[in-house]
């Protein structure tokens, strides 16, 4: 299908790292269900940005499991290893750069995580290169100045959420020491690329979204509506995720997994069970309510 200029336009951005588990077929259909309702347009990127995490074979497999799950997504797959990515990061980094916006780190993982004070997303980094520049040869990452004031934004299913960045993450990484772009960076400049008007997705990156939005006021870029999901959790309560094994879906019987998510996102339950994906496509698209999804969901 090709793309059309739409003014609803969401996305679906896995890092493949793994097969698809239930908790990402959460966040696939959300964001799916979100912009088809609506009219939109939806877009898959794979964010293979990161090869040491990534898992051979796995964005093949993830995409042909959303096909097995019927859903269809329109124009191509952006990859965020395509070199002229590459190329549109290190135009953002230079552009930051220019206005004063980075400084060169040579702080190991080892002293910020001595130094800093630990967040809810990890060491709030200290500012020690930011006080006392080091000198290139011994730099290692290249990182953002913060503000200490809050950036906010308006949650579809969380409400109102600001934070402060510098108090509660500080100066956060746009390159990484292996040369790397960070995901923060990619995400924005590709959502902007991509013209991403609706992010729904897990609620793990819930307090990733200031930064975000900090990046594009920085870059001039829009800030599209966000809404966060529930995380699926195991019997534990941890979030399931790739990096803690959880199972991948199959795709062999994808149905019973589409109703389960369906119904893990709080979604009206169908009459009938709906005899095949076609039919469960069209009857969700067309019932799907968002307002059903609510932070008590969240545990
Ligand atoms: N690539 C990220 C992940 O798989 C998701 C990025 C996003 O939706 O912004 O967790």
């Amino acid at each position: 299908m090709s793309i059309a200029s739409c003014k609803y336009r969401g996305r679906f951005a896995p890092s493949p790292s793994g097969p698809l588990h239930f908790g990402s077929l959460v966040a696939a259909m959300g964001s799916y269900l979100d912009a088809r309702h609506n009219q939109g347009e939806w877009l898959v990127r794979i964010e293979d940005l990161d090869p040491p995490r990534e898992q051979p074979g796995a964005a093949k497999r993830i995409l042909s499991t959303l096909e097995a799950f019927g859903f269809e997504w329109d124009g191509e797959i952006l990859y965020q290893s395509r070199p002229d990515r590459a190329d549109a990061y290190r135009k953002a980094l230079h552009e930051l750069s220019e206005q004063g916006s980075t400084y060169l780190c040579s702080c190991s993982r080892k002293e910020v995580n001595e130094a800093g004070k630990m967040g809810a997303e990890g060491p709030i980094y200290p500012g020690t290169c930011r006080k006392k520049p080091s000198v290139q040869q011994s730099a290692r990452t290249i990182r953002i100045r913060t503000m200490a004031c809050n950036v906010g934004f308006h949650d579809l299913i969380f409400g109102y959420v600001k934070q402060n960045i510098f108090a509660e993450t500080g100066d956060f990484i746009i390159r990484r020491a292996d040369g790397l772009f960070a995901y923060q960076l990619a995400v924005v400049v590709d959502d902007a690329f991509q013209k991403i008007t609706r992010v729904v997705r897990g609620s793990d990156l819930l307090l990733s979204t200031p930064r975000q939005i900090w990046l594009q006021q920085l870059l001039g870029l829009p800030t599209p509506v966000y809404a966060h999901l529930p995380l699926v959790r195991d019997s534990l309560g941890r979030k399931l995720s790739k990096q803690s094994q959880a199972q991948p879906i199959s795709d062999r019987r994808p149905l019973p997994a589409l109703l389960a998510a369906w119904h893990f996102l709080n979604q009206v339950s169908p009459e009938n069970e709906p005899e095949n994906l076609k039919i469960f496509w069209k009857w969700a698209i067309e019932k799907w309510d968002i307002t059903r999804i609510s932070t008590d969901m969240i545990v």
